[in-house]
């Protein structure tokens, strides 16, 4: 395992937790929207290899921030997409540390056994859109059916978690939204996430836009039902 970069303190990616953010590299997915293309794109990695953190490394840090820090976050790039994440957990987890785990829900098998092994105390999983409108975001290498295998998995867990989708207006149309409604029927924490056009892994993202305030907020209404909690973040 190697990570990216860290950050070494946030109080708002974890809820309830301080915490530092690990970022693994790489990832399955090409979303055009992507606002991380040098943590994604093979060759935009090649060219930052070398500053690569080892999690010998990574570890040192973390020994030094016993006691000061709840816990760490786990994001990318796509996590999951390493095999070795399971230990990799394992050992935050064996330093005291509680773990959250950001991810795209492209590998149910791996989200399955983190579940099962309990090394995950959070996670949120993004989810881009309807099924049927997926690779047109995600890049061919989306697997929609795995999507909403990781859906059923992480709503049907105890282990605490959200989803959440960054909403795009020349995307979510009424149809989509609709859509993704129903995909996320048994989901009981979602947030609504705003777009912003600025670096993105497609060029043609770039002229996209984003919702209002006021806007998301009203789809977040819209969203919200007895069972599932809807709320926006800016
Ligand atoms: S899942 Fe999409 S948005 Fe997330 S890191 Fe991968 S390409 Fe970027």
């Amino acid at each position: 395992m190697k990570l990216s970069a860290i950050q070494r303190f946030t109080l708002l990616d974890f809820p309830g937790k301080v915490a530092c953010i690990a970022f693994t590299p790489g990832c399955d997915l090409r979303c055009g929207f992507c606002h991380n293309p040098e943590f994604v794109l093979p060759e935009r990695l090649c060219a930052i290899s070398e500053s690569f953190i080892s999690a010998e490394h990574f570890f040192r840090f973390l020994e030094k921030r016993q006691g000061l820090l709840d816990g760490v976050v786990v994001s990318g790039g796509e996590p999951t997409a390493w095999r070795d994440l399971p230990d990799f957990l394992d050992q935050i987890r064996m330093l005291g540390f509680s773990v959250k785990l950001d991810t795209n829900g492209n590998n149910p098998d791996m989200i399955e056994q983190l579940i099962a092994g309990r090394l995950v105390d959070y996670i949120a999983m993004d989810v881009k859109t309807s099924l049927e409108r997926y690779r047109e975001l995600a890049g061919p290498g989306v697997r929609p059916e795995h999507i909403k295998r990781s859906i059923s998995l992480i709503s049907g867990s105890n282990i605490e978690h959200e989803f959440r989708t960054t909403l795009i207006r020349e995307h979510h149309t009424e149809p989509v939204l609709a859509e993704l409604s129903r995909l996320l029927e048994g989901v009981c924490r979602l947030y609504f996430q705003a777009f912003r056009p600025a670096q993105t892994l497609d060029p043609a993202f770039a002229q996209c836009h984003g919702f209002s305030m006021d806007e998301m907020a009203g789809l977040a209404k819209r969203f919200q039902t007895p069972e599932r909690q809807v709320n926006v973040r800016g």
